[in-house]
């Protein structure tokens, strides 16, 4: 689950990282009111959970509480990246001398937190990471030991950080620390990290990411959730307990497993095509669920074919297969199909899918050649023909 800034910012400055002062509006009126009260010179900022607002005008700055009031209601209602900004954050504006990186996530190779500097920091890091990685200075933090101050201090010279900042740069990165754990995170960064005109390091920017799994022990994090993180098809899936994740291809997946899942998209894209989302659907899933999937993957219209890949354990295959006959009852459709039911109860599954009359496949590399060559548009692959 992703917060947003000014959740984020308000997170960091509870672990003692300095931010800007401010407050967030949902109206034009009341980002003038935040602005008199600041008094000062203001940045108006879209709160929406995407990267990259600064570029797409979601960023700006403002005088005077009129001008924050005009600047805000042009940000209000503005689409970012498809999603519509309902809130601004009005700052008291910075006065930025240069922009630093500061972020943590988990190293999934070392099995150990990673915190990453960078004195290029800004809306540019992407572009550091990939061009010039050597400017970025990582150390890896032992859970059982916490930051250290040393690493701290590694950190801070390693990005050729002034020597009167480096006290204040340890604090915020054992601030942004305790954070990350704090809240169960996955990912907690401070992009930018702003060394001030007046030589004060402040947090400009935030953005946490929550661990999901970790929700149930933090009720006033789980709150924070923004219906608009999600799309309408992600939380139909949440509702119905499946892992999904939209993609951008042209093939729907329908697996049971994480593991094969990842496998399943592997192997769609090795035979050429790509996959349109990720999705399990679990251990043991019913027909309802298995219709909620289907559903879910048919509404996305950019799905050419769909492939069931479906190892039967817990998963009985004939449930699978009586779930993919409700959903298509339902929400008939043309989208060609391929069925990969291996396992428990699979004569049933595929007695049940041959009055479907689906396209079956024996291995998986056969399934995934076929939903490509349906997606394709492959001659006479038309459902029911094959
Ligand atoms: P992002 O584009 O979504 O990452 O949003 P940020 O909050 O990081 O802002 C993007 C950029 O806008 C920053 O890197 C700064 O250069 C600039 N910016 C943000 N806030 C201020 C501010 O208060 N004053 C000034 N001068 N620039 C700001
Ligand atoms: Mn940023």
């Amino acid at each position: 689950m992703k917060l947003h800034e000014y959740q984020s910012k308000r997170i960091f400055a509870q672990y003692g990282v300095p931010i800007p002062q401010g407050d967030v509006a949902t109206t034009p009126e009341q980002a003038r009111q935040i602005a008199a009260r600041l008094g000062k010179r203001v940045v108006i900022k879209a709160q929406v959970l995407v990267g990259g607002r600064g570029k797409a005008g979601g960023i700006r700055l403002a005088d005077h509480p009129d001008e924050a009031e005009r600047v805000a209601d042009q940000i209000l209602g503005m689409n970012i990246k498809g999603l519509t900004v309902k809130k601004v954050l009005v700052d008291e504006a910075a006065d930025i001398a240069t922009e630093i990186y500061l972020g943590i996530v988990i190293d999934r190779t070392t099995h150990h937190p990673v915190m990453m500097a960078s004195a290029q920091g800004g809306v540019e890091i992407e572009e550091v990471a990939r061009v010039t990685p050597e400017r970025i200075v990582k150390i890896t933090i032992d859970p059982f030991l916490g930051l250290q101050a040393y690493q701290g201090r590694e950190l801070a010279f390693g990005i050729g950080l002034p020597k009167e900042l480096v006290r204040d740069f340890v604090l915020i990165a054992e601030g942004l620390y305790k954070a990350f754990v704090g809240c169960d995170a996955s990912l907690a960064e401070i992009n930018p990290l702003v060394v001030t005109g007046g030589s004060k390091l402040l947090a400009v920017d935030g953005k946490i990411l929550l661990d999901d799994n970790a929700l149930f022990r933090h009720f006033e994090l789980a709150e924070m959730r923004d219906a608009d993180e999600e799309t309408p098809e992600e939380q139909e899936a949440r509702r119905h307990g499946l892992s999904y994740v939209k993609l951008d291809g042209e093939i729907g997946c329908m697996v049971n497993g994480a593991g094969l899942a990842m496998a399943t998209m592997d192997i769609t894209k090795l035979y050429g095509g790509a996959p349109a989302n990720f999705l399990d659907i679990g251990g043991g899933a019913q027909a309802d669920k298995v219709a909620a999937a289907l559903r879910i993957i048919l509404s996305d219209p950019h799905v050419k074919a769909v492939l069931f890949n479906i190892f039967g354990g817990i998963t009985r295959c004939d449930e699978v297969a009586k779930g993919i006959l409700e959903a298509l009852r339902e929400v008939p459709t043309c989208v060609p199909m391929v069925a990969r039911l291996v396992g428990t109860n699979e004569e049933q599954g595929r007695q049940i899918l041959a009055e479907a009359r689906m396209a079956t496949a024996a291995t998986l590399a056969e399934a995934a050649q076929k939903a490509v060559a349906a997606a394709h548009g492959a001659h006479g692959f038309a459902r029911g023909e094959l």
